[in-house]
């Protein structure tokens, strides 16, 4: 059966505040279905009447908004020495930010990030809904709780579940390119598209695929697109094949390059390099041809597979995109059926605070998902915006 309340939620949540002939209109309810949700809603403090005036003037019209204090969640984005995080409000306002030291590889990592999460719990006032984790690795789609990530050296840790339980507290984790492409996909450019693939460059190459607006999470995960075959018999790779797209795509697989030619030291930094190649062609065209037309070829393999309508591209490595673009977009194209080729490309800046809000996003989409949760966290997140935001009522 619809889920009518779910969808009435969602569409607030994502488009604001809205008037309910729109809400009728654009979810095909009839006038007592929409009623019956609205009320719904209504009942639990989490929507309320908003006025807005036309710009054209005239009578001020009644839309329908989220209260955005109802729930507040936390999000955190995880490196393997620090981790970044912002706490926000149904409305995906950041009420405060936060930035600590942390040892991923460390025996108590686990516990030093519980100690980190539990300090920012204390200062939410209100409902805490859960908390989202964003890691550079895979996440099991059975659980959203076990991880894998060669970066962060963890090997199936169930470090959701052990978040949880330690502060009562539903804990999502997610592959942190997938809470970027899900904040695309609820707050970008990315809700006005069915199909959008999201890929990001630097130490890793990740893709999020986002097909008739949901998250594609595969069976065994997905969206592994750095390790997809680039060169047959190439150098090996961390994941244990050869030829991976990441053994010649990636920051450190550029770095490695530069340094065996002879163009940098060991310590240069990547805005080093950067700098280097712009000031001389035949060192830019050594270090990003072949990476930049690889890279083409093998998302016009996905692009000619999925026929997305918009494809971002982000990650700490788009600093230096104006070195890969020109190769990058010939390659492209040239390997894209063509009847396929209307695909926007939109390059978003690096922004460390965007990826903690993505990780916030993991959450506030378990509460508005349009499918089944899987699994118990994400049911206790929407049980938590429905049930409990009751005694938060009237609160705006
Ligand atoms: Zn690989």
């Amino acid at each position: 059966m619809r889920d009518s309340t779910n969808e009435v939620l969602r569409a607030i949540a994502t488009y604001g505040p809205v008037s309910r002939a729109q809400l009728a209109r654009d979810l095909g309810l009839s006038g007592p279905t929409l009623t019956q949700a609205t009320k719904y809603l209504f009942d639990r403090g989490l929507v309320t009447e908003v006025e807005q005036s036309p710009s054209t003037g005239g009578r001020p019209a009644t839309l329908l908004g989220l209260v955005a204090n109802a729930g507040q969640v936390l999000g955190v984005k995880l490196a393997e020495d620090h981790a970044v995080g912002v706490c926000v409000n149904l409305q995906s306002e950041i009420l405060w930010s936060f930035e600590e030291p942390f040892s991923s590889r460390g025996d108590d990592a686990v516990k030093e990030l519980t100690q980190l999460l539990r300090k920012q719990t204390k200062l939410i006032k209100g409902q805490l809904l859960g908390i989202g984790i964003g890691i550079p690795g895979v996440v099991s789609p059975l659980d959203s709780s076990t991880a894998d990530s060669a970066m962060l050296s963890w090997n199936k840790i169930n470090v959701g579940k052990q978040i949880s339980d330690a502060l009562n507290t539903p804990v999502l984790l997610e592959n942190d390119v997938n809470t970027l492409a899900i904040t695309e996909s609820l707050y970008g450019h990315g809700r006005d598209v069915s199909n959008f693939l999201t890929i990001t460059l630097g130490r890793g190459i990740g893709m999020g695929l986002v097909i008739n607006g949901e998250l594609y999470a595969g069976s065994y995960g997905a969206g592994e697109f750095g390790h997809v075959n680039a060169i047959s018999g190439g150098p090996e790779c961390e994941c244990g094949k050869y030829g991976c797209l990441e053994v010649i795509a990636s920051s450190p697989a550029i770095h490695a390059a530069a340094l065996a030619a002879g163009y940098i030291s060991r310590s240069a930094s990547m805005t080093k390099l950067w700098n280097i190649a712009r000031k001389d062609k035949k060192i830019a065209n050594d270090l990003f041809k072949k990476p930049a037309e690889l890279l083409g070829i093998a998302l016009a393999n996905v692009i000619n597979v999925f026929g997305p309508e918009l494809i971002f591209i982000s990650g700490e490595g788009v600093e230096g995109w104006d070195l890969w673009e020109e190769t990058f977009k010939k390659s492209l194209y040239a390997n894209v059926v063509p009847t396929m080729n209307k695909f926007d490309i939109e390059v978003d800046p690096w922004d460390d605070a965007k990826w903690a809000l993505g990780a916030t996003a993991i959450v506030l989409q378990a509460s508005l998902s349009r499918s089944q949760s899987t699994n118990a966290s994400s049911t206790e997140v929407k049980n938590r915006l429905r049930i409990a935001t009751k005694s938060e009522s009237r609160v705006s």
